[in-house]
Order: C-alpha cells, then structure tokens, then sequence
C-alpha cells in the first residue's frame, strides 16, 4: 500500500481544529499519511519573527503536496497575507473551488454544481502597491499624468492589476482540461472587458482564443455583475466558471453560499507540480478554540487531496461518508442544521467522530 508524505500546515483560528479532525478522518480511510508539520502566519510569527519560514517553502517544495488550515491576513498593517505569498512563490496558480450541493445542507437550490477555477497569482492580488504619499507614489502618479493626461489626486493609494496573457492563457487552458477530463460541458470566462480593456480586456481575448482549441466544450463569456445576478437566480445554468482573482475570490464565496456555506466548500491551490489543499473559509478568530465550527470544508479538501493522489476509491468512499453525516443531520456543527428536521448540533470534532464511523460501517459492508 502507498504511502504519501505530506505537508500539514494548521493555520491558526479555527485552523488547528478543523486540520486536526481532517487528519483524523483522512488517517482513518486506511491510507498512510507521514505528516510534516509546518507553521505559517501568526502561529509562524511567534515562533520563528517571520510569518513564511523557509522551512514551510521547503517542506512544500520537497512533499509537493500540503494540506492547510486558514491563515489569519492582519488588515491593512502587519505582515502580508501568507496565502498570497505561499501561491505567488510556488505558483500555485490555479484556484480550484468545487460547490455541489449535498443533500441535507441549507441551500435554496437543488442542483448546483459548479466549479470555480480562479487564477491565484495576478490581478489586483499581484501584491504590487503605492501607498498614500511616499515619494514613489508621487512620482508614479506624475507618470501617469504626463502619459495619459489623467491627473489622479496626490492623495491616493494605488494598488496595481495586472493580468497578463501568459497567466490567462494557463488558467483558461487548465479550465477547459479540467471541463474535459471531468465530463463538464461548459465554461464560462469571467470578466469586466467593457471597463477594463487592457487588463480584463486581455484575459477575454485570451480565454476566447484559447477557446478555439476545445471545439467539444461549450465556451461563454459574461461580465461579473451580470454573473452576481444570474448565479443567485439560476445557478443551475453554470458548470465551470473561470475568473481572474479578485473575482474568483468573491464568487467563490457566493457559489459557497448557494451551496450551504463555507462549512462545506472545499478547494486546492495548484501549480505544475505542487498542491496545497485547503477549505475556501478563513480562520474566524471569533470561534476559536471552541470546538464549534464546520470541519467539512476542510475534510472535502482532504477528499479532493487524495484524488490528486490517485486514490481515487477512497476518495469516493470518503466523500459518501461526509455526504451520509451531512444528509443524517444527527452529527451537524451549528451552520448545517436548517435544513434536517430534527437535526442535533454537535462540535467540530464529533463531526470527525461520525464521519469515522461512517468509514468504519463502509470498510465492514463494502471491502474496498
Ligand atoms: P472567515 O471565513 O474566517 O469567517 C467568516 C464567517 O464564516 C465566520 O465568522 C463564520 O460565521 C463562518 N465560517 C467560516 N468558516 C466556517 C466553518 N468552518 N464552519 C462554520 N462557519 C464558518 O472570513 P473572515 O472573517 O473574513 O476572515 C478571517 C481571517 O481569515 C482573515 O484574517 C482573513 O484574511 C483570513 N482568511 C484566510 C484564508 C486562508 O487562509 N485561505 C481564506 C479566507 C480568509
């Protein structure tokens, strides 16, 4: 049987409790895991003065494969946030976000199953920045004057966005693969080209063109606003959407909650040939500590973790399990029982506790 090195990287706020019931479900599939444990963030900061030790880069670097819990962004001051220096130094650069509903979650729809692919390295997340008043502000801001005529005030902020065609190529290529490898029929480019020529403008032409090269998946385009209000009318009518990042961002938390929250969407930052797996949620300091919040985001990023695997069987079994416990009711944290008469709420790691024995049930029926 194989056995799989892997980065486990817990995060801080709920991160550790989330992780932790992770690491105890995926560790009872029967499959061997050697964790290597590594600290990011604040829970980095405390020990090493630095947020990103080089020790995480390398773990990563040398197990190709992480499993990580949120990370806290201190906003505005502090340090920059580490996912966005974690998926710029490995370029990670396609966000992978899967929302289908699993019946017995709070949702409003029935049949949703959309995959939002998000390019994770540019765009106004290229980390790029001009703060209000320093001298390099003022003299971009004199460029910008003499080259366009536009005066900006003396002061702004300036964040830049770039996108170029190189990443938009690779995520509209790795979109449609992923269409074509998974039986989707259609993807979907999201932008705001009428606004933004040179930089949305760009991604478009680009998707559009790539798009050529797929004949057997339908190709659309619509603008992000228009996008808002259809997805909350009718998600149905999407399969997989591909953005660039401040919109992948955003419309990956809305697809969430049409699905029945962060409580139950997963996703995986991906590169050439290293992925980090990690829930879309953040570390909701306010829960902390509390044993409270959903660990099944986490734990479906554990299922698509061991897909990338090739473990591809208990995968499937890992899924129907949390799928069981979901549906069930019985063993719910707090954000999963609008939907299941009678539903009884329990704590982030009784979810681990039901979905193990859901496991153990399924490996004494079904021999896999
Ligand atoms: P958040 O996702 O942490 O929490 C928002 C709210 O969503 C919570 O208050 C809670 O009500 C709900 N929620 C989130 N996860 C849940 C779960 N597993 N179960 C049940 N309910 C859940 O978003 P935020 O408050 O905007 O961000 C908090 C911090 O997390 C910020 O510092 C942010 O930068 C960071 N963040 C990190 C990541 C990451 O590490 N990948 C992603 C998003 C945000």
């Amino acid at each position: 049987m194989n056995a799989y090195n892997i980065t486990l990287i817990p995060g801080d706020g709920i991160g550790p409790e989330v992780t932790e019931a992770t690491r105890r479900v995926l560790e009872a599939t029967g499959v061997t895991f050697h964790w290597e444990l590594a600290y990011a963030g604040a829970a980095a900061q405390d020990r090493f003065g630095t947020p990103t030790p080089d020790d995480l880069f390398e773990s990563i670097r040398k197990n190709k494969v992480a499993l990580k819990g949120p990370v806290t962004t201190p906003i505005g001051s502090g340090f920059r946030s580490v996912n966005v220096a974690l998926r710029k130094e490995l370029d990670l650069y396609a966000c992978l976000r899967p929302c289908k509903i699993y019946p017995g979650a709070p949702t409003r729809f029935k049949d949703v199953n959309i995959v939002v692919v998000r390019e994770n390295t540019e765009d106004l997340y290229s980390g790029i920045e001009f703060e209000k008043g320093k001298p390099e502000t003022k003299r971009l801001l004199e460029l910008v004057s003499e080259t366009t005529g536009e005066v900006v005030r003396a002061d702004s902020g300036v964040s830049l966005k770039v996108i170029s065609e190189t990443c938009s190529r690779r995520i509209v290529r790795f979109a449609l693969n992923y269409a074509r490898a998974h039986q989707r029929k259609k993807v979907t480019a999201v932008h705001k080209a009428n606004i933004m020529k040179f930089s949305d403008g760009l991604f478009l032409a680009t998707a559009r063109e790539v798009a050529k090269d797929y004949p057997d998946i339908e190709f659309e385009d619509v603008i992000v606003d228009a996008l808002c209000m259809q997805l909350v009318r009718n998600p149905s009518r999407f399969d997989v959407l591909v953005l660039p990042n401040l919109y992948g961002d955003i419309i990956s938390d809305l697809c969430a909650g049409l699905v029945g929250g962060l409580g139950v969407a997963p996703g995986a930052n991906l590169g050439n040939d290293i992925a980090v797996f990690e829930p879309i949620h953040g570390s909701a300091p306010k829960y902390a500590g509390q044993n409270k919040v959903n660990p099944i985001a986490m734990m479906l990023s554990g299922v698509m973790m061991l897909r990338h695997l090739g473990e591809t069987k208990t995968a499937d079994r890992l899924e129907r399990a949390i799928a069981e416990v979901i549906a069930e009711g019985k063993n719910v944290t707090y954000d999963l029982k609008l939907n299941v008469a009678n539903a009884q709420v329990v704590g982030t790691s009784q979810v681990a506790d039901a979905v193990i024995k859901k496991l153990e049930e399924s490996s004494n029926t079904k021999p896999n």
